[in-house]
């Protein structure tokens, strides 16, 4: 397939780089120069202009920052530009309202789109072995998933327009709140004289299993390797932990869904992300 690629950042440059190595052709657009010359050096065309990107394609995936940024892009650039039968697919992490909004927009104008945006981080990305949750018709769906595939080893279908984007933020909402709690667990069990590694060695198979705990251990020198291990380098930045979990919050108050623990953990990552957004956001742990 002949696929624009607009958003080439930390996550779409990987993702590019895996649909050329799937011998999809791909016509790559990005604000950034840097970003569009590491997408050349991929394999992908690049163009200044996003309208002419998506001259002539039979799909285009965006990667971008947030519904805002969606929104313009589609309105301005993808929808009534790119052919009629063009497939189009939003892998960015945006806020319910906008994805459903953005869909039907691209409905009206004869387009099948999907919301899909993923599981994993920028090794995923880089690996081709990222999770997609998928928003959309069963048709959408079924044109997607061939390009999706070529960037992921899962790829799930949740629902209509926008569930893609709801099962994504309740996954990461249940992430911040598992992360805090296997993070006050080990500090408790290391303060009351429990060597941590035992402590892990114990919870892990024992009804405290988790991924917080049994495959992103967030204390350095315990339990699998971790960012903890790296000084809490790479991994999922806080800062993107922070943004889900607001986009979590707004769409559980547009729902009227009860979510106390969901809007403690947004606290305190937002008072965490001040100085330390950069950080993987298993390093909270440092605040308990
Ligand atoms: P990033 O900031 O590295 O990349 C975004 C890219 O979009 C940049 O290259 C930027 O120049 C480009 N861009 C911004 N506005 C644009 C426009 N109008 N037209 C064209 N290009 C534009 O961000 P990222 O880490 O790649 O994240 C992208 C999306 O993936 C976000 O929605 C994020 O929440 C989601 N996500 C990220 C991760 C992660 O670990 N980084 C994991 C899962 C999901």
């Amino acid at each position: 397939m002949k696929i624009a690629f607009i958003g080439l950042g930390n996550m779409g440059g990987g993702m590019a780089a895996n649909l050329v190595k799937a011998e999809h052709e791909v016509n790559a657009f990005d604000l950034s120069e840097e970003a569009l010359a590491t997408a050349k050096s991929n394999g992908c065309e690049t163009f200044a202009d996003p309208g002419e990107a998506v001259q002539g394609v039979d799909g285009v995936v965006t990667m971008l920052p947030n519904g805002e940024i969606v929104k313009s892009v589609y309105e301005g650039s993808v929808i009534g530009k790119a052919p009629q039968g063009a497939v189009l697919l939003d892998c960015s992490t945006i806020d319910v309202a906008t994805a459903k909004e953005v869909s039907a927009a691209a409905e009206a104008a004869g387009y099948d789109m999907v919301d899909a945006p993923v599981s994993g981080g920028i090794a995923a990305a880089n690996g081709g072995t990222l999770t997609f949750m998928v928003g959309g018709t069963e048709k959408a769906f079924g044109r997607a998933e061939e390009v999706l595939q070529a960037m992921g080893k899962a790829v799930i279908h949740a629902g209509d327009a926008g569930a893609g984007q709801t099962a994504k933020i309740c996954n990461n909402m249940l992430l911040a709140i598992s992360m805090i709690g296997t993070a006050e667990a080990m500090k408790m069990a290391e303060k009351l004289g429990l060597d941590p590694q035992k402590f892990y060695e114990i919870s892990s198979q024992s009804s405290g299993y988790c991924w917080s705990l049994n495959a992103y251990t967030p204390m350095p020198g315990v339990g699998v390797e971790s960012p903890a291990d790296k000084d809490y380098k790479g991994g999922f930045a806080t800062g993107l932990m922070l943004k889900d979990l607001r986009l979590a919050m707004e769409a559980a108050q547009t729902a009227d869904a009860s979510t106390p623990l969901g809007a403690h953990a947004k606290e305190l990552y937002e008072q965490f992300a001040r100085d330390n957004a950069g950080l993987d956001f298993s390093a909270i742990i440092r605040t308990l």
